[in-house]
C-alpha cells in the first residue's frame, strides 16, 4: 500500500477520500474481503454514493461504514480530517493541544479535543508483555495546587493523595525497554505491590528508592534500594531511567497542556508512555502501529466527559483496568 512518510505528505494524501478509503480498507479488511462488523457476514454490497455497505443477514442497523467499529464511529468528522489529525497527534514529539489541532485542522476546539482523546485511546498500550531483566520502579507527584480546589475536594486531596494535594503517578521501566505508568490513588504497599507482581517478571532485578511500600519484594525479585537521602546512584543501583521518563512527562504537561484535570491525567500519562515506548520508530511506523489499534476501541463523547468512565486511576492492574474491557484490536 502506498502511504505517506511525513506530516506534509499525510495531509495532502488523506485530503483525497479515495486514499482514505484505500487506507481504511487495507487496515480493516486486508485482502479486500469486506465483512459486516456486526455479524461477520461477507454478503454485503457497497453503496458508493452513501459510502456505506449494506449487510443482507437481516439484523438491525444493516448498514455500516469504514468508521463503524472503530474509534471514529458515531463521529460526523470526515476521514479526510481524522487521518491527518491522527498523524499529527501521533508524530508530534511533545504532544499537541486541542487548541493547536483546532487551528491546524479548522475544526472547533471542542471537536479537536474530542479527536485528541479518541486518538489517545488508540495509543494506549495493551500491556501483555511483562517487564523483565532490570526494572526501575518509582513514583512522582504532579500538578494540583490545593488552594484552587473546592473545599471538599481539597480536604480529600490533603488527607488522601500525595503531598499538598498533588496527584500520584507510579511507573516501572525496563532498562533499554518499555515504560508502564499510571495515575494512582495512593502509593501504599497494598496498591503498588500487586501491580509490580503482575507487570514485572518474577526473578527480575528491581531498583527502587527507599519507600516502605517496596519492602517485601525481595521474596520474588532481586530488589536493590537506592537511598536518595544519601546518593542518587551506586553502580547500577539507581532509578535514573524512570527519572528521565518523569522529566518527559512533566515537560509535556507544562509545555503543551495548559491544565490537566486529574480526571484526564491518565490519558496524558498513556500518551507520554506511548512516545517513550515508540521512540525508536519512524513517524510512519508509529502511525501504522496506532492505526492497527483503532478497530474495536470506541469511546463516546458521554464516556469521555461524563461519569460513566472511571478516571483511570489504579488502572495498571489489567483485570481491573480499562484494558481488560477495552475490546480487542482484532
Ligand atoms: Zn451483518
Amino acid at each position: 500500500m502506498e502511504s505517506p512518510d511525513t506530516l506534509r505528505d499525510a495531509i495532502i494524501w488523506f485530503a483525497d477520500f479515495e486514499h482514505c478509503r484505500q487506507f481504511m480498507m487495507e487496515l480493516r479488511w486486508p485482502g479486500g474481503k469486506v465483512k459486516c462488523p456486526y455479524c461477520g457476514s461477507e454478503r454485503v454490497t457497497y453503496l458508493a454514493k452513501a459510502r456505506v455497505w449494506k449487510c443482507y443477514t437481516g439484523h438491525d442497523r444493516p448498514t455500516f461504514s469504514l468508521k463503524t467499529g472503530t474509534i471514529f464511529e458515531d463521529s460526523p468528522i470526515a476521514l479526510e480530517k481524522w487521518l491527518p489529525a491522527a498523524w499529527l497527534i501521533i508524530s508530534c514529539k511533545n504532544g499537541i493541544s486541542s487548541y493547536e489541532l483546532h487551528r491546524g485542522l479548522k475544526v472547533t476546539q471542542k471537536t479537536a479535543w474530542f479527536m485528541l482523546h479518541r486518538i489517545r485511546l488508540a495509543m494506549q498500550d495493551g500491556g501483555f508483555n511483562k517487564l523483565c531483566v532490570e526494572v526501575e520502579v518509582d513514583e512522582t507527584f504532579i500538578g494540583g495546587k490545593a488552594r484552587n480546589m473546592h473545599a471538599a475536594k481539597r480536604a480529600e486531596k490533603i488527607q488522601g493523595r500525595g503531598p499538598e494535594g498533588k496527584e500520584i503517578v507510579f511507573g516501572m521501566v525496563e532498562r533499554g525497554g518499555k515504560v508502564i505508568a499510571g495515575h494512582m490513588d495512593t502509593r501504599k504497599k497494598k496498591d503498588l505491590q500487586p501491580i509490580i507482581r503482575e507487570r514485572i517478571e518474577a526473578g527480575s532485578a528491581i531498583f527502587s528508592d527507599e519507600l516502605k511500600s517496596y519492602e517485601g519484594l525481595a521474596a520474588d525479585y532481586q530488589h536493590a534500594v537506592i537511598d536518595h537521602a544519601v546518593e542518587y546512584a551506586n553502580g547500577n543501583v539507581h532509578t535514573n531511567t524512570m527519572e528521565n521518563f518523569w522529566s518527559l512527562l512533566k515537560r509535556g504537561l507544562h509545555g503543551t497542556y495548559i491544565s490537566v484535570e486529574p480526571f484526564h491525567l491518565f490519558r496524558y500519562i498513556d500518551e507520554q508512555a506511548f512516545r517513550y515506548n515508540t521512540r525508536k520508530m519512524t513517524d510512519a511506523e508509529r502511525f501504522a502501529g496506532v492505526m492497527k489499534q483503532i478497530v474495536g476501541r470506541r469511546v463516546t463523547y458521554k464516556e469521555l466527559t461524563g461519569k460513566n468512565l472511571e478516571d483511570g486511576r489504579n488502572s495498571l492492574l489489567l483485570e481491573n483496568g480499562r484494558d481488560a474491557e477495552g475490546g480487542s484490536a482484532s
